[in-house]
């Protein structure tokens, strides 16, 4: 791989986004590295991962059409399937870099760290997106919103060439007007008024902005992150004291539905409920938070 010489980085991250837009990407942006290595814990800094990095590439793809948000909460927990269309284009973003400009570049794992546990990933990708201005972080549990594409999938490239950042969002999106307004009549706003194990609070200032958002990380990873349950399972097999409750213990049908997910590889084991999205006005009526709503203002705009 030969690194092309005199490559000028405006043009260069022009290039990057233009490329990561046409493969399907809504937001693309730089984050500053300073700001990375400042605030991500040690062990999880860019720097971390890849010791050279100079540029931390953050891009966004669309979520849910219209009708998902409809759906049932047993179907709506199958429909976080866009995150891998976000990781397919930080894969070909990576290789399009060395390709064009010669120079290493890496798609950012979206992975646990294996050091760490199953909650703690190697690197945020929401951190990247939030300081290269692409999303802003929500009443819901820092669910980072678009004020035009709403809810996003995120994904993140690394790499050795140097690009210009970008700044984190000057206006939060959350809480929307219509938020504001149900946390004057009730204290709660939609996202935490719905969410089933009530692990959202927060307080709005008297400008309608974030004043405290609390998150009960555990609650929600209760809630969501069903692949911890698999272990307890296994141990409650393991324990059982005859085989009647052994069979049980494996074969309850709550139980059964987790081997399905896995036996299919189903995305609906980790980080599925969607409730607090499916009520929050910027997540499913952000301007251009559907395919159709994005292709009808592409007509209006000419495009
Ligand atoms: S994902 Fe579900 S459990 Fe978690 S905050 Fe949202 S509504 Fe609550
Ligand atoms: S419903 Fe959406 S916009 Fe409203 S407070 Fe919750 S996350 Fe923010």
């Amino acid at each position: 791989m030969a690194r092309r010489e005199g490559i000028d980085p405006e043009a260069a991250k022009e290039e990057i986004f233009a490329y990561c837009k046409r493969k399907g990407a809504l937001a693309v942006g730089v984050a500053d590295l300073e700001t990375l290595e400042r605030i991500a814990p040690p062990g999880h800094r860019p720097t971390d991962l890849m010791p050279k990095v100079k540029s931390v590439i953050a891009l966004g793809v669309g979520g849910q059409t219209q009708g998902a948000w409809a759906l049932p909460a047993k179907a709506l927990g199958y429909f976080g399937s866009t995150e891998s269309r976000a990781y397919t284009i930080a894969y070909g973003c990576a290789f399009f870099i060395e390709n064009r400009f010669g120079i290493r570049s890496i798609y950012c794992p979206p992975d646990m760290d294996t050091e760490a546990g199953p909650r703690v990933p190697l690197q945020s990708l929401k951190l990247h997106a939030e300081v290269a201005g692409i999303g802003a972080r929500s009443f819901a549990g820092d669910i980072l919103l678009h004020p035009d594409f709403g809810y996003m999938y995120f994904a993140s490239v690394f790499t050795e060439l140097e690009l210009p950042p970008d700044e984190p969002m000057q206006d939060n999106p959350c809480p929307a007007p219509s938020c504001v307004s149900l946390y004057r009549k009730t204290g709660q706003t939609p996202c935490m008024k719905f969410c089933p194990v009530q692990c959202l609070s927060g307080e709005i200032d008297e400008d309608g902005n974030q004043a405290l958002m609390r998150y009960d990380m555990a609650a929600c990873a209760e809630m969501t992150q069903q692949f911890e349950a698999v272990p307890s399972m296994i141990a409650d097999a393991v324990q059982a004291r005859d085989s009647v409750e052994r069979e049980d213990a494996l074969f309850d049908a709550d139980n059964k539905i987790l081997w399905y997910k896995m036996s299919v590889g189903s995305g609906g084991l980790l980080a599925q409920c969607f409730e607090c999205m499916r009520v929050c006005p910027i997540a499913t009526q952000a301007p251009q938070a559907d395919p159709v709503r994005r292709f009808e203002f592409a007509e209006a705009d000419g495009e």
